[in-house]
C-alpha cells in the first residue's frame, strides 16, 4: 500500500481497541483505506482479558473458560453469585491477536506500521501524524487509543495488579472474584485475590491493590508468591505465565477533536469503578466501526455522566472508608439481584439497575461522599 498518499482513517495504537476496530472493518471489502501506527515489535500473551460478556463479540468463539458463579470473601463471611445468563468469561490475549491480525494482514486496504506516534495535528480537514521514523502520515480521520498516563487526582485511585498462571494440585474448584482476607492495612490500599481456576491443576492468581500512589507491581508479584508459597507449600506450584498491570480508575485525561476520536482504557472505554474494558471497548468498535463503513466520523468512548458521577462518588467512598471496602463489595453482590449488578458493573445499566445497585449499598457512607463530589475536584 502507498503509505505517501492520504489514508481515510489512521489507528494510534493497535493493542485491544486498535485491533477491535480494524478487525471489524477488515470484515468488509469495501473498509476505509487505515493505517495502525504502533510501536511493538511483537504481540505475546501479554494479558488475559476478563468480565461479563452481556453483549455479543465476535471473540466468544475464542474464550478459554466461563464460570456462572462467583465468590467473594471478607473477614467476616463469603457470598457467592449465580448468573445463567452472563457468565464470567476469560479471553486470553494471544488467541485474540492472532485471529485480529490475521484477518487485519490479509486485507488489501489495511496497513500496519511499526513506529511511534510523536506529534498529531487533528485538523477540521484531516490529522496528521509525524512517527519517531521521521515519516508523516496523513489520514481523513483519526482514531487514539494510546495510554495518557497522568497524576490521578482523589477520590480516582490506581489499581495494580501481579497475576500469575498456577500449576498446582488441590486447585480451588470455584471462582473467587474478591478475596479480601489477604489485605493487612487498608490505608495503604485495598488489597484482594482474585482466582480463576480453568482447568482441575491450572488457575488464575492475580494480587490486585487499589491505591493511591500506585504501587510498584514487583512488590504485588512478591506477595502472591509468598502466599502461594503458603497456599501450596514452596516448590509444590509452577508458575505458567506471569502478567502486571496498572490502570487508572479515573475518567479519561482527554476528549474527542476535530478529526480524531479517542478511546481505549485511557480514553474513556474503561469504567472507572472497576477497571473492566474489554468488553466495553467491543461494544465500542462495533459502534466506531458501523459509523466508518456509512462514510461518517469514527465515535470516541464514553461512560456517560451518570454512571461517571456514581463512580464518583463510589471511589471517594472507598477513599474515606478503606477498612469498610470488603463489606462493600460483599454487599453489593450480596443484596443487588445478579444480572442487574452485572449489567451496572458492565457499564450497560438499565434505570432499574442503577436503582436496584443503589438500593443494595450502605447509604450512611454515600451520603457523606455524595456531598463532597458536589464540591470541585482537588488536585
Ligand atoms: C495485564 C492486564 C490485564 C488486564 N485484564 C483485564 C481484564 O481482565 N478485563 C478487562 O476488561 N480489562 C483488563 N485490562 C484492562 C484493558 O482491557 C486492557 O488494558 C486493554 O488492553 C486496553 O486496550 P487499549 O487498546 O486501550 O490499550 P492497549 O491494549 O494497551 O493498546 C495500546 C497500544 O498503544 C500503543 N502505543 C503506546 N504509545 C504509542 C504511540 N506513541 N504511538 C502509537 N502507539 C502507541 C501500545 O504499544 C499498545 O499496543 C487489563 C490490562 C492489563 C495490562
Amino acid at each position: 500500500m502507498n503509505k505517501s498518499e492520504p489514508f481515510d482513517l489512521v489507528i494510534l495504537g493497535g493493542g485491544c481497541a486498535g485491533l477491535s476496530l480494524a478487525y471489524r472493518l477488515a470484515q468488509h471489502d469495501d473498509a476505509p483505506r487505515t493505517l495502525i501506527i504502533d510501536p511493538r515489535i511483537e504481540y505475546t500473551n501479554d494479558r488475559t482479558w476478563c468480565g461479563w460478556p452481556v453483549t455479543a463479540h465476535p471473540f466468544q468463539g475464542d474464550v478459554r473458560a466461563r464460570w456462572h458463579t462467583l465468590t467473594l470473601h471478607t473477614d467476616q463471611a463469603s457470598t457467592t453469585v449465580e448468573s445463567r445468563r452472563y457468565p464470567y468469561e476469560m479471553l486470553e490475549a494471544e488467541r485474540f491477536y492472532t485471529r485480529t491480525l490475521t484477518a487485519i494482514d490479509d486485507h488489501p486496504c489495511i496497513a500496519r506500521v511499526q513506529a511511534r506516534a510523536l506529534n498529531v495535528e487533528d485538523r477540521e480537514e484531516g490529522v496528521t501524524v509525524t512517527l519517531d521514523n521521521g515519516e508523516t502520515v496523513q489520514a481523513r480521520f483519526g482514531v487514539d487509543t494510546r495510554p495518557h498516563p497522568k497524576p490521578l487526582a482523589p477520590p480516582w485511585l490506581w489499581q495494580d495488579f501481579a497475576g500469575i498462571n498456577v500449576q498446582a494440585d488441590n486447585m480451588p474448584r470455584h471462582a473467587e472474584l474478591m478475596d479480601f482476607r489477604i489485605g493487612e492495612n487498608p490505608q495503604d490500599g485495598i488489597d484482594f485475590l482474585y482466582v480463576l481456576p480453568y482447568s482441575p491443576d491450572q488457575a488464575l492468581f492475580e494480587w490486585t491493590r487499589f491505591g493511591r500512589p500506585p504501587t510498584s507491581p514487583t512488590t504485588l508479584e512478591q506477595r502472591l508468591e509468598a502466599h502461594l508459597n503458603e497456599r501450596f507449600g514452596q516448590g509444590h506450584w509452577q508458575a505458567l505465565r506471569r502478567e502486571t498491570g496498572t490502570l487508572p480508575m479515573a475518567p479519561p485525561t482527554r476528549t474527542d477533536g476535530r478529526s480524531m476520536a479517542v478511546t481505549g482504557a485511557y480514553g474513556g472505554a474503561m469504567r472507572a469503578a472497576t477497571g473492566y474494558a474489554f468488553h466495553a471497548i467491543q461494544r465500542w468498535a462495533d459502534q466506531c466501526a458501523k459509523a466508518l463503513l456509512a462514510g461518517q466520523p469514527p465515535v470516541g468512548a464514553s461512560t456517560g455522566r451518570i454512571l461517571l458521577q456514581l463512580d464518583r462518588i463510589f471511589m471517594s467512598t472507598l477513599a474515606q472508608h478503606p477498612e469498610r471496602a470488603p463489606e462493600f463489595y460483599r454487599l453489593l453482590f450480596e443484596k443487588a439481584p445478579t444480572d442487574r449488578l452485572i449489567r451496572f458493573l458492565s457499564g450497560v445499566p438499565s434505570v432499574r439497575d442503577t436503582l436496584s445497585v443503589m438500593n443494595a449499598l450502605p447509604w450512611a457512607p454515600l451520603i457523606g461522599s455524595t456531598l463532597r463530589c458536589a464540591l470541585p475536584e482537588r488536585a
